[in-house]
């Protein structure tokens, strides 16, 4: 992306990180966090049940579907989506005061919310996490035994069909190693990493 009249890249401000269910999303952006403190990580609105090791409010706020429709009606999302059967929604308000003190900021969301956020926000920068294989797929997911059987089957299903969006990414990153994933998509992102925070990555 150049500004008009310009050599010099511009850097987006808003990132958007996709991949499958299981190929390890959570574990780069808490990589990529503790690299680039000043990072702001959008934190998400869910119907989903809490799993047992998240906390409410740093994960997820979680709300009953009642709360999150009334949310849809007042306008409260950049973007939102059914994904598995849970309703995830981006809150618009934590962003937009994130993005006017000049944050860089990145959003962890599914393709379909990619796909709203790249048409309310064209500059976003799109990521694809992807695994090194299919079968890495699988295996994390039967490893980190979060699902049971059905949902896992559901998410190998909704799997194949994100990676097949593949196309419609700005850049694809493949999760072969957490910190060397992290520090790609720093690099993507125009910070620097390397552990200390540059002084101003943006
Ligand atoms: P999980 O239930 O495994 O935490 O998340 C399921 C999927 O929903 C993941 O792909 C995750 O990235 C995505 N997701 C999390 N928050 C949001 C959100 O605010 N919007 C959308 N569209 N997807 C989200």
């Amino acid at each position: 992306m150049r500004e008009p009249g310009s050599s010099v890249a511009v850097r987006p401000r808003l990132t958007v990180v996709s991949g499958p269910s299981g190929v390890g999303k959570s574990s780069v952006v808490a990589e990529v966090v503790r690299r680039w403190p000043q990072l702001f990580v959008s934190v998400s609105v869910t119907t989903r049940v809490p799993r047992s090791e998240e906390r409410p409010d740093e994960h997820y706020h979680y709300v009953d579907r009642a709360t999150f429709a009334r949310m849809i009606g007042r306008g409260e999302f950049l973007e939102y989506a059914e994904y598995a059967g849970n309703f995830y929604g981006t809150p618009l308000g934590p962003l937009r005061e994130a993005l006017s003190a000049g944050r860089p900021t990145l959003l962890e969301i599914e393709v379909q919310g990619a796909r709203q956020v790249r048409a309310a926000m064209p500059d976003a920068l799109l990521v694809m996490l992807v695994p090194p294989s299919w079968e890495v797929l699988h295996g994390r997911l039967f490893d980190r035994g979060t699902e049971d059987p059905a949902a896992r089957e559901c998410r190998l299903r909704v799997a194949r069909a994100e990676l097949d969006a593949v196309g419609e990414f700005d850049a694809t990153v493949v999760n072969d190693d957490v910190r060397r994933a992290a520090q790609e998509l720093i690099n993507l992102m125009g910070g620097t990493g390397d552990r200390t925070p540059p002084a101003r990555p943006l």
